[in-house]
């Protein structure tokens, strides 16, 4: 892409930067993770970010995951070797998670090129997503738009999914256990899709799909191996968080050109789980 257009997306996100003419980091960072600030764990990708001053914290939500009883979910009949309609079908009859079935309008699938060569994976829908049915339609999925035209890419031509298809209750966190039962869905998708990179959005996104409790920045600034397939994958932040934290949208660059990298020379690129 010229420059001067990817210099004009990154000045839409909030990004000022100096362009530089070597090639992206490619290896792992030991001490990236010092280098980043400590980040709340407690407000989720799909909670609306205050418009204004990100300096001050958000109050965090009143329902946690220890003072909530979430009803356990039954995980769902396997999706193994499902095509594009029949796993749609069974995705938009699932009622797997009572908790998400009661407060869902309706189950978000997935959009985009299924054949895309990067496979953008969220959270859960929030509250936009649960009502127009598709993933990031809110103001994070106007940021990510602007992320993706930073990369060179249109959201038509990746795909985008959430590690949950049903909106939590009051935008909480996914229950491990709702995550995995809604895992199948994913791990199905990322089969048909067959992207050349995935590109996880978030603490959630990235733990689920590396099967860490590791946090996001220790998860940043290298490139895993999605196994079984190898599938290059990239930790970068949750666009609501950058809502909240402008700062850190110059760290999404560097993100977004290891990604760029990874998805232009699999093979070339020092991989770490
Ligand atoms: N946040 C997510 O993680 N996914 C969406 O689809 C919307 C907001």
């Amino acid at each position: 892409m010229n420059e001067a257009r990817r210099k004009a997306y990154l000045d839409a996100m909030g990004i000022e930067v100096w362009i530089r003419r070597e090639p992206a980091p490619l290896a792992s960072h030991a001490g990236d993770g010092a280098a980043v600030a400590a980040r709340s764990p407690a407000r989720t990708a799909r909670d609306e970010p205050a418009p204004t001053t990100p300096s001050v914290e958000p109050t965090p939500p009143a329902l946690s995951a220890s003072v909530e009883a979430v009803p356990q979910p039954v995980p769902p009949p396997s999706v193994a070797g499902l095509d594009w309609e029949a796993l749609q079908v069974r995705v938009s009859a699932c009622e797997a998670c009572s908790a998400l079935v009661a407060s869902r309008t309706q189950p978000v699938f997935g959009a985009g090129n299924r054949e895309a060569d990067w496979l953008i994976v969220g959270e859960a829908p929030g509250a936009d997503e649960d009502r127009g049915g598709a993933p990031f339609l809110g103001r994070a999925g106007k940021l990510l738009n602007n992320m993706l035209l930073a990369a060179g890419l249109t959201r038509e031509q990746v795909y985008l999914a959430n590690v949950l298809k049903c909106r939590p209750p009051k935008n909480r966190d996914p229950q491990p256990e709702e995550a995995r039962a809604c895992g199948g869905f994913l791990e199905r998708q990322i089969e048909l899709v067959r992207p050349k990179l995935i590109l996880a959005l978030g603490r959630i996104a990235a733990q689920t799909l590396l099967q860490t409790d590791a946090g996001l920045d220790g998860l940043r600034g290298r490139v895993h191996r999605l196994e079984p397939s190898g599938t290059a994958l990239v930790v970068s932040y949750h666009p609501a968080d950058l809502l909240r934290s402008p700062a850190d949208k110059r760290k999404v660059w560097d993100d977004l050109r290891l990604a760029l990298a990874a998805s232009e020379t699999p093979s070339g690129i020092e991989s770490r789980t």
